[in-house]
């Protein structure tokens, strides 16, 4: 049994408004939020942006969605989490003030902006799951309490996942600060000695105080490494590097089990949103945007393991090329493997495009 992919699709650089009415016409016509029961506080998770970055979904997407919502009799509010890296996001205060200057304010959205796990990333409520890896995950608390929850995706590349999407948004995006480090903790970098002109950014980024200078050079303790993998975003030298394939398979595969945990939590009152517009190389944490596919559309679902699959093989069809062409050289069909292997959601897709 496949499960069913819609596809809105837009042509390149369409303006943000028809892409909103286009999108608006479609959820509209169809039961897409019949899971929204009167009182239900609905939580729209998406990615502000960090500072500098253009690809995230745009403000004016929530509001429609919001108010489409508020129909249902729903209380809609729009979230997000804490990075663990050091930045605009890594708590809630600036977090919300960058969410801000990103055009995310109620005068935009028409939708209060709660963090979801509270003001420095530790407010967490633990999930059963019938994982290989875990048997609960630790998520950010009104994931798991809002009774409905509406997951907004940017699709892109990314340096450690392959690609980022519903899952990565749930995965790491859900998780409370200590359920990311968790998802990070086998992934530990090291520097490459010969490359290193001991300029000291890493030092002043690293958020656990992991680096330390040594002898001309800079130098991770393996023991206090969180592996988040900010030093690599630092260093303008490509003097820091991980050992991807020890660590690759592991990261997808506990983002993949927390992603479960989400779904699992919302027990079907849930709808899975990916904008494949703007796509880029990197994910909306990293500066230095790069376009590296027109515009393709906003593919919408009941299933985020369908709805990846079906977004990744857009992305490679219109670009003709796999997406390790086009961002990172790394294995990036695992997020989708690993689901089929645990039975976690359908990568079987029936993709339904809607004019
Ligand atoms: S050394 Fe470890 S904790 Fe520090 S920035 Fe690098 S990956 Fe993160
Ligand atoms: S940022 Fe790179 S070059 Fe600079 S000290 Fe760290 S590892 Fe060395």
């Amino acid at each position: 049994m496949k499960e069913n992919v819609y596809l809105i699709p837009v042509t390149d650089n369409e303006p943000d408004i028809e892409v909103c009415r286009k999108l608006e016409g479609f959820l509209a016509s169809g039961d897409f939020f019949s899971f929204i029961q009167p009182r239900d506080m609905v939580a729209f998770k998406t990615h502000f942006g960090e500072e500098g970055t253009q690809g995230f979904v745009r403000p004016l997407h929530f509001k429609m969605m919001g108010a489409l919502a508020r129909q249902r009799g729903g209380l809609p509010f729009l979230t997000d989490t804490a990075t663990l890296y050091t930045g605009m996001r890594n708590q809630a205060v600036s977090h919300i003030e960058l969410a801000q200057r990103h055009g995310f304010g109620y005068e935009n959205t028409g939708l209060p902006l709660i963090m979801a796990d509270g003001l420095t990333g530790d407010e967490e409520l633990a999930v059963e799951i019938p994982g290989r890896i875990y048997r609960s995950v630790k998520l950010a608390s009104m994931i798991v309490k809002a009774q409905a929850l509406v997951v907004v995706s940017h699709f892109t590349g990314h340096v450690a996942s392959g690609f980022g999407a519903a899952l990565k948004n749930m995965g790491m995006g859900c998780a409370s600060r200590r359920g990311k480090m968790e998802q990070h903790s086998t992934a530990k970098p090291a520097v490459k000695k010969k490359k290193c002109t001991a300029c000291g950014a890493c030092l002043k980024w690293c958020p656990a105080r992991a680096i330390t200078m040594t002898e001309g050079a800079a130098r991770i303790e393996k023991a206090l490494c969180i592996g988040c993998g900010e030093c690599l975003t630092a260093c303008r030298f490509d003097a820091i590097g991980y050992n991807w394939s020890a660590t690759y398979e592991q990261l997808q595969s506990k983002i993949v089990e927390h992603a479960w945990g989400v779904a699992a939590c919302k027990g079907g009152k849930a709808l899975y949103v990916n904008f494949l517009t703007r796509v880029s190389k990197d994910c909306d944490c990293m500066s230095g945007y790069r376009k590296i596919v027109p515009d393709i559309g906003v593919l919408v679902s009941r299933d985020p393991v369908a709805l990846d699959a079906a977004s990744l093989d857009l992305v490679e069809q219109r670009a003709g090329q796999p997406l390790t062409a086009l961002s990172y050289d790394i294995p990036h069909r695992v997020q989708i493997e690993y689901a089929r292997e645990i039975g976690f959601g359908n990568p079987d897709y029936q993709l339904l495009e809607k004019p």
